[in-house]
C-alpha cells in the first residue's frame, strides 16, 4: 500500500488471461479485474460482434488494452499458441490466470456421446494443465502468480446425468491441489506468493443452465423452472451472480490471500452443507 490514497493498488499494471471470457462468469472476472487495475486479456468463442462487445466492456472498467486470444481450448497447439503471444503481450508471463471456460451436457452416462466426454474433459480440465504448464513457471521467477480455477460444487459433490462435467470438475480440484503445493513456497508476503486455488459455485444466473432451467419449467415461465432448479439442491434458494463469483475470485488475487492456498471454495447458498 503504497499508495498515500491507501487505494489497494496491487493489482494495478498486472497482466491476465480469463479463459471463455466472452460470457457469463468469465467475463464477470475479466470486467472485475479490470475495474482492479490490471490489463486482461480474454478468451471465449463467439460471433465478432460478441467479441467485441466483450473487450468493450472491459475495457469500459479498466485501463483499456483488453485483447481477445480466441484459441479453441479442445486444441492442445491452439493453446500452446496463445499461451506463447500471452508472453510477448505480457513482456514475459501473465501475473494472472483465470481457467474459467466450462461447457456442460446433461444426459444419463450411457447415453453420453463419446464426442462430448472428449469436448467436455478437454475444455474444463485439460485446457487448465496446458495454460498452468505454460503460466506458472514465469509467475515463480517474479515471486507473484494466481491461479484461479472456475470449478463448481460439481468438483466436491456428484449429481447424476453429469459425468463428464462431474469428472472433469474433480479433476481440476485435483490438479489445483498438487500446482498449490508445488508452487506454495515460491515468492514472499511481500511479492504476494504464488496460490492455486478453485471456486466451486452452485447455481449462476449465466446461458450454460438455460438449458437445465427449460428442463424444469414442465410448461410453465421460466421463473417457475429456476424455482424448480434451485429447490432440488440450493438451500438458499438464490441464484449467485457472476460478479458475486467475480468478486472472490479478484479477492483471491490479492496480496492478503497469499495464504489462501489448495482451497476448493464453495459459493453455492449451503449445498455442499447437507
Ligand atoms: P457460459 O456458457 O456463459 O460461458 C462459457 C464460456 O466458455 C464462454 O465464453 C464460451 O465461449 C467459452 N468456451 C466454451 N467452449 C470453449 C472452447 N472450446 N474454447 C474456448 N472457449 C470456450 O458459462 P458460465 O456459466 O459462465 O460458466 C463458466 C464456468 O463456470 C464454467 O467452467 C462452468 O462449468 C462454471 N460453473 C458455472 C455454474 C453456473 O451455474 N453457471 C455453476 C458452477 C460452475
Amino acid at each position: 500500500m503504497n499508495d498515500p490514497t491507501h487505494r489497494d493498488t496491487f493489482l494495478q499494471g498486472r497482466t491476465a488471461l480469463v479463459t471463455g471470457s466472452t460470457s457469463g462468469i468469465g467475463l464477470a472476472i475479466a470486467t472485475a479485474l479490470a475495474a482492479a487495475g490490471s490489463k486482461v486479456a480474454i478468451n471465449g468463442l463467439g460471433t465478432p460482434e460478441q467479441v467485441a462487445s466483450a473487450i468493450a466492456t472491459v475495457d469500459a472498467a479498466g485501463n483499456g488494452g483488453t485483447r481477445h486470444f480466441g484459441a479453441d481450448l479442445r486444441d492442445a497447439d491452439a493453446i500452446a499458441a496463445m499461451m506463447a503471444d500471452l508472453a510477448a503481450w505480457s513482456n514475459g508471463g501473465i501475473d494472472i490466470l483465470v481457467n474459467n471456460a466450462g461447457i456442460q451436457h446433461a444426459v444419463p452416462l450411457h447415453e453420453m456421446p463419446v464426442s462430448r466426454w472428449n469436448d467436455i474433459i478437454a475444455v474444463n480440465l485439460s485446457s487448465a494443465f496446458h495454460t498452468m504448464r505454460a503460466a506458472m513457471p514465469a509467475m515463480a521467477a517474479r515471486g507473484y502468480g494466481r491461479v484461479v480455477n472456475i470449478a463448481s460444487v460439481h468438483g466436491l459433490v456428484a449429481s447424476k446425468d453429469k459425468a463428464p462435467y462431474v469428472a472433469s470438475k474433480f479433476g481440476i480440484v485435483g490438479l489445483s491441489k498438487v500446482a498449490a503445493l508445488e508452487y506454495a513456497a515460491q515468492g514472499s508476503r511481500d511479492s504476494g506468493g504464488i496460490t492455486v486455488n478453485c471456486v466451486c459455485p452452485g447455481w449462476v444466473e449465466t446461458p450454460l443452465i438455460e438449458p437445465q432451467i427449460e428442463a424444469r419449467m414442465a410448461g410453465g415461465s421460466r421463473d417457475d423452472g429456476v424455482r424448480a432448479l434451485l429447490a432440488e439442491k440450493q438451500p438458499s434458494l438464490r441464484m449467485s451472480l457472476p460478479a458475486e463469483i467475480a468478486a472472490l475470485a479478484v479477492f483471491l488475487c490479492r496480496r492478503e490471500a497469499h495464504n489462501i492456498t489448495g482451497a476448493s471454495l464453495p459459493v453455492d447458498g449451503g449445498w455442499t452443507a447437507q
